[in-house]
């Protein structure tokens, strides 16, 4: 492919698709890597998460040929646009890449890119997992008992961008047709309104709940989570559970049941080898993620749930500045952590780079290197725990050496290197 934006690094080879039902891909030992280091606090993760990855791939006898591409903010200095269509084709065509925060402005101006370059790859299971890695602090007691994995819907929700603004032509004729048409009239207030459609469909449902079954069947897990909020938005977030269990029934034979049939068939003894579906209201579960949180292993959400509950559990093993999280579709995986881009501390060479390594881990996993991945880890965690941390984690601890961003880079690739 030609590319008029991004130049192709001479010295690698891409990745292709193995095979097309399964999404296997044939992995070289030099592959071709687009990264986007991303807006704001990106300038500093993104180099940092790019030295300790080459680094890693090093340690295992590879290497990563880095393709820089552009979004956001350095996109629009280079060529005066938000998400050139040579970016997305890139990550396209080479099908693992890895992207920093990008900002998004509130309230007006141009819709969110993480958002356009999710939708338009359709990458639609946004995986989020939080775990706890010796050492870091918390403001739980037991920060340990987490050990989940998010799939959060990406596609539809509220985050879909259908809305209109209050007093346009678009909010008016919304409100005309749910007024006469629909005999919606009492709930709309009279006056300026903004009007969001909220499409959560069978197919986007279903096709995330797979995901999540599947990957807990894969690694032994027993419980997968419906979260909603189906007791108030019965026919978007409710139809998500529905579709859930319905998925189950058609699809899974004995091996996975839900909690009905665990109570009504087994006395709520779960027989060894089998997955448990439940669900849960979305606000309970926020709140049982503090007080049950060992109770729960793998969440399948919708887009806004899935967002909220991220952050939240986050914070349970040290906050944003250690969340990762990758989307997954179609062959295709970009990884991105959860934090955004902190426009405070952008440049400053201060934030935590965690967050962003950690995701670089779930696309070293996706490649297959778990090798590399678990170095990865444990450099991590041996650096966290020997007390060398960023600010983030500073202000929570005792003593401990208090490093720049880049020099958390450069301790975690010594311990790579010590390691191997
Ligand atoms: P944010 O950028 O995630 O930052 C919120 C706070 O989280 C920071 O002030 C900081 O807390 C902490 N934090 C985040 N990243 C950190 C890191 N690497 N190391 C240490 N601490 C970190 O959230 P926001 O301020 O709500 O959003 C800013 C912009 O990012 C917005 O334009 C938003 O749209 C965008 N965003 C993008 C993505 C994405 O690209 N996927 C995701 C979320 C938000 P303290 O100040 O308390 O230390």
């Amino acid at each position: 492919m030609n590319y008029e934006k991004v130049s192709v690094p001479e010295d690698g080879e891409p990745i292709a698709l193995a095979d097309e039902e399964t999404g296997e891909l044939d992995v070289p030992t030099n592959p071709i890597i687009p990264i986007i280091h991303g807006d704001g606090i990106g300038t500093d993760v993104g180099p940092a998460a790019q030295q300790v990855l080459d680094a890693a791939a090093e340690a295992t006898g590879r290497s990563i040929a880095w393709m820089r591409v552009y979004a956001g903010e350095s996109a629009r200095k280079m060529y005066d646009e938000n998400l050139p269509d040579d970016t997305v084709s890139a990550i396209r065509e080479h099908r693992v890449a890895i992207k920093g925060p990008l900002t998004t402005p509130v309230g007006a101006g141009f819709r969110s890119l993480n958002v356009a370059l999710r939708q338009t790859l359709d990458m639609y299971a946004n995986v989020r997992p939080t775990y706890h890695l010796d050492g870091v602090p918390s403001p739980v007691t037991t920060p340990e008992a987490m050990d989940m994995i998010t799939f959060r819907e990406n596609t539809e929700d509220v985050y879909a961008g259908v809305e209109w603004e209050a007093g346009t032509e678009g909010a008016e004729q919304v409100r005309t047709f749910l007024e006469d048409d629909m005999a919606i009239a009492d709930v709309i207030h009279d006056g300026p309104v903004g009007i969001g459609i909220k499409p959560i469909s069978e197919f986007g449902s279903k096709r995330l709940i797979r995901e999540a079954i599947d990957y807990a069947l894969a690694n032994d897990r027993d419980t997968v989570t419906l979260v909603h909020k189906g007791n108030i938005m019965k026919f978007t977030e409710g139809a998500f559970r529905d579709w859930g269990y319905e998925l189950v029934d058609e699809e899974y034979g004995d091996d996975v049941i839900t909690e009905a049939e665990l109570w009504d068939d087994h006395d709520g003894d779960q027989p060894e080898g089998t997955l448990v579906v439940n669900d849960r209201i979305a606000d309970n579960m926020l709140q049982q993620l503090l007080t049950r949180t060992d109770e729960y292993e793998v969440i399948a959400t919708m887009n806004l749930n899935g967002d909220y509950m991220s952050d939240a559990a986050g914070a349970q093993i040290g906050g944003l500045g250690i969340a990762p999280g990758a989307n997954f579709g179609h062959g295709r995986c970009l990884a991105e952590p959860v934090h955004g881009s902190a426009p405070k501390y952008a440049g400053e060479d201060k934030v935590n780079p965690t967050a962003m390594i950690l995701s670089g881990r779930e696309m070293l996993d996706y490649l297959g290197w778990s090798d590399a991945a678990d170095l990865v880890r444990d450099a991590v965690e041996t650096t966290i725990s020997s007390g060398r941390v960023t600010y983030d984690l500073h202000r929570q601890i005792d003593g401990g050496e208090k490093l720049a961003t880049s020099e958390f880079a450069d301790a975690v690739v010594e311990n790579i290197e010590s390691l191997a």
